[in-house]
């Protein structure tokens, strides 16, 4: 895919602090830090541009998971994520981050057409009240077992930050926290 730059779109000036290839994820990792001096912080999409064209990647293979701006620091960092292809890409990063790195304006769509989904999605007779959706989540979330009284909370918790983990299984087998990204690899023996 040719990558062309809009009008009025600089190239951004940027320093790769640090660079990490992941082989469990097939990925490289680099921490990277734009300089937009006397500028707000660039968009992400632009961004994402801006680096597939110098780094020579496919921009579909490249994406920003976290981005920082120091105030008054006049640059941001980037965490960013360089897969061998899109397929693996779409497999690892949840979907916010991959809706994140989506042009502005096919963002918005998406948003609206995931919010419309959630509203008029479900058929009548699927469409469950709040009482029922708080039970189903408990089901979800716990295992009960009645004979012996117990409540067992069925995901690990976040040790970094105690949110609740979601465990994956493809391509690698690993728990991971969605508020923090903290990721930790089943062990096989
Ligand atoms: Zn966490």
């Amino acid at each position: 895919m040719q990558l062309l730059l809009n009008k009025g779109e600089k190239a951004l000036d940027f320093k790769i602090i640090s660079e990490f290839y992941n082989p469990l994820l097939q990925r490289k990792e680099l921490l990277v830090e734009i300089i937009h001096p006397n500028e707000s912080t660039p968009e992400r999409y632009s961004v994402r541009k801006s680096l597939a064209l110098k780094l020579n990647t496919e921009i579909n293979n490249l994406y920003i998971r976290k981005m920082e701006s120091k105030t008054g620091m006049n640059s941001t960092l980037c965490e960013v994520e360089i897969y061998e292809n899109e397929k693996i890409a779409k497999a690892i990063l949840p979907k916010h981050i991959l809706l994140r790195n989506l042009p502005p304006e096919q963002r918005v769509k998406k948003t609206e057409e995931s919010k419309a989904k959630k509203w008029f999605g479900m058929s009548k007779n699927t469409q469950r009240t709040k009482s029922e959706k708080v039970k189903a989540r408990a089901r979800f979330l716990y295992e009960v077992d009645f004979e012996k009284n117990i409540i067992k909370l069925k995901n690990k918790k976040c040790p970094r930050c105690g949110n609740i983990m979601a465990f994956h299984k493809s391509p690698v087998e690993r728990w991971t926290c969605g508020a923090c990204s903290y990721t930790d690899f089943v062990k096989k023996s």
